[in-house]
């Protein structure tokens, strides 16, 4: 349960309604739930871009607060499950699925920029629409996010031939610890993913 200040802190960033407290049940857990597993947490966030996130983690590091950022949710190893152990600290889950604006598809240099809170099947979908191909396709495809992907490097039965989610990825933008946004690889555009021309 979050204290007043801590939501109303949260609520000048995000907007009060998109301030859970208490936290959906839902977003305690992931993929582990069926070993049992569910964590604890003092709210949920839900930013709507990037400026949030960035003032949503200048917001926790100010106040020693621990965040754990959220995907889908279908991760088998409980990284999105806030307090999943005893002695972790309280948390504020920071949910990426409301970052779905800004997407560019650009099949003359054969790369896109997909924001965070992307559905990986969505991207994919859009990219062969757009003559394009990107090929990790982990089975949790239609709920999990390109920013989880991203964060565990996913896979799928198309990466045993053409590699992991790494391979595919030539530039991301990012916020630090601090709350700072960066830009990191990619050419000119900062393009979030190589995609390949499709059929090949
Ligand atoms: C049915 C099923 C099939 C699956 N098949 C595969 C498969 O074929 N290959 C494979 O590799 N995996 C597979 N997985 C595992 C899982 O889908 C992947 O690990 C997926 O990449 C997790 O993405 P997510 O959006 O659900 O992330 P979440 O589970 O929400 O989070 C995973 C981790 O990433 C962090 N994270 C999430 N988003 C961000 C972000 N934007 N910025 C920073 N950190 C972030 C979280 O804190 C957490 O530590 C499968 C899972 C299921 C349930």
């Amino acid at each position: 349960m979050a204290s007043p200040a801590l939501r109303a802190d949260l609520g000048r960033i995000v907007g009060d309604e998109h301030v859970l407290d208490p936290v959906p049940r839902e977003l305690l857990q992931d993929a582990t739930e069926s070993r049992g597993l569910t964590g604890r947490a003092l709210a949920a966030v839900r930013p709507a871009d990037a400026e949030q996130v960035a003032a949503v983690v200048r917001w926790a590091a100010r106040t020693g607060t621990a965040l754990v950022p959220r995907g889908g949710g279908t991760g088998f190893s409980g990284g999105a499950v806030p307090g999943a152990a005893p002695d972790d600290p309280d948390a504020v889950v920071l949910a990426t699925d409301r970052l779905t604006r800004g997407a560019s598809i650009r099949p003359e240099d054969w790369s896109a920029t997909f924001p965070a809170g992307t559905v990986t099947a969505d991207l994919q979908r859009r990219c062969l629409e757009a003559g394009l191909f990107f090929a990790p396709n982990p089975g949790s495809a239609e709920s999990s996010l390109i920013g989880g992907n991203v964060a565990t490097n996913a896979g799928g039965p198309r990466s045993f031939k053409h590699g992991p989610v790494r391979a595919w990825v030539s530039g991301v933008e990012a916020v630090l610890g601090d709350g700072e946004r960066v830009r990191l690889g990619g050419a000119h555009q900062f393009p979030m993913l190589r995609v390949r021309r499709w059929p090949a």
